[in-house]
């Protein structure tokens, strides 16, 4: 028997539905604030990715996972190296959605220089080669929004904004929320600190593990997440960002901060959120639900370089992406409900095979109107067929049989309080709707 591959999910049932949801509040939400859906490839060019998400990141240098047709695999295996492949011959699954919509933003040329800003959201699924545990999946599914042409810091504090409202209206209360925010400074003076914090790592390398050494050299803020007790110990005392924001990054954040408090959005300022990714310049953020257990349920920020390295015009840019996975665990650790009940059925049950053109007949008038119908199909007893309808959750069951056809009526039955009452088969469609 086939296995699914550990670290996926089959998303079906309740499961689907409140996937499905997630995306109903998604198009709505994101739609009043002017944002339109995109759907881009889940397989891109290695080098979208590497010039994205940057080439020092986990994300790519450990977790992609890569793709090759069977042929190409053949000659890869045969020449025991990469470096005969063309660029489009190097692909991946998407590890995240940012990259790969400013790739189809730059292609397409959605934000001419000067033009309207391009806003977009995805709600797509994902993959990285993680270890798999609870809340870290191989192919798990994020909701996410990129506003490409921005620079103000408004639309810093709107996505956030429009991130919270996103949660309350998924079911976390603002209480249960902890917003970190912090500004992670921008080609001006994040050099200069980047170095200060390699220089501290290096001062401190006899309490750092070597993972910590290592992130020294190629991304030193990534010291900040590591999980290694004696590393933690040590950053505590590392230079912080927020001591050392240029003026213009300061005043930028300033202004978001602002904002955020004249929305009333609550938060807690972190200089030491560094988030994994290259790309993020300025505004950072990340939620969490304290006591889930589960890490952040999403994240994001500003990425004005992004553009440029994906080859585009220089041209700013933010925001955020949620993990639906994540989400869910953490509803169901506070106890919150977030499955959308099953639609609600009628059920034709037919009481014999001679009456089974007058069912398909109902069956096709009451689809027509719209009316979620089930009959059955595979000849079993009315009595079968009424435990049937009720495992499937029917309310109600319109029965017919040969004294229903020969007086021109059906049987309406409640399947609460089975109650029956017989209506005129020509009102059948109108009778249904009344009930539900
Ligand atoms: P990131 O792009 O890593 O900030 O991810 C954004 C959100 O996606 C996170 O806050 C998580 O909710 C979710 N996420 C990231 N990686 C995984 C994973 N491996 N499995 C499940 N959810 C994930």
């Amino acid at each position: 028997m086939g296995q699914r591959i550990q670290g996926t999910e089959d998303l079906y049932g309740g499961y689907m539905r409140s996937w499905e949801h997630m995306q109903d509040v998604a198009r709505h939400l994101f739609g009043t604030y002017g944002f339109d859906r995109i759907e881009t490839p889940a397989l891109e060019q290695v080098d979208t990715f590497v010039h994205g998400i940057g080439e020092s990141t986990d994300v790519v240098r450990k977790e992609m996972f890569r793709v090759f047709s069977g042929a190409l695999l053949d000659d890869l295996l045969a020449a025991g190296n990469e470096s005969g492949l063309k660029p489009r011959q190097r692909m991946a699954m998407r590890p995240e959605g940012t990259a790969g919509v400013v790739r189809a933003a730059v292609e397409h040329n959605f934000v001419p220089q000067g033009g309207t800003p391009a806003k977009l959201w995805y709600a797509e699924a994902m993959f990285r080669g993680e270890r798999p545990q609870k809340g870290r999946l191989r192919q798990f599914h994020q909701v996410g929004v990129e506003w490409l042409g921005a620079s103000d810091p408004a639309a810093d504090a709107e996505s956030i904004i429009m991130l919270m409202k996103f949660y309350e209206q998924m079911g976390f209360s603002p209480a249960n929320m902890k917003l970190m925010i912090n500004s992670m400074g921008d080609a001006e003076c994040r050099p200069a600190y980047r170095e200060k914090v390699k220089q501290f790592i290096l001062d401190h390398k006899d309490q750092m593990c070597e993972d910590c050494l290592e992130r020294a050299e190629i991304n030193p803020l990534r010291a900040f997440d590591c999980k290694n007790e004696g590393c933690h110990a040590v950053m505590k005392d590392a230079p912080l960002i927020s001591d050392n924001l240029c003026d213009d990054c300061r005043t930028h954040y300033e202004q978001v901060k602002a904002y955020l408090d004249a929305a009333g959005i609550l938060y807690i300022e972190d200089p030491t959120l560094v988030r994994g990714l290259d790309y993020y310049t300025r505004t950072v953020f990340e939620v969490e639900i304290p006591n889930a257990g589960v890490g952040a349920i999403g994240g994001g920020g500003r990425y004005d370089g992004l553009v440029e390295l994906e080859g585009g015009k220089p041209t700013p840019g933010v925001g955020f992406a949620v993990g639906f996975e994540r989400i869910m665990l953490a509803l169901e650790a506070l106890g919150v409900s977030a499955e959308p009940a099953a639609p609600s059925c009628v059920y034709v049950a037919c009481a014999g095979a001679e009456q089974a053109p007058v069912v398909f007949d109902a069956v096709l008038a009451l689809r027509e109107a719209g009316i979620r119908c089930e009959a059955d199909r595979t000849g079993r007893s009315l009595k079968a067929q009424f435990k049937q309808a009720d495992k499937m959750g029917a309310a109600l069951c319109v029965v017919i049989g040969p004294d229903e056809v020969e007086a021109g009526v059906v049987t309406l039955r409640d399947m609460e309080s089975h109650e029956q009452v017989q209506v005129p088969s020509d009102q059948l469609v109108a009778e249904v709707k009344a009930r539900q």
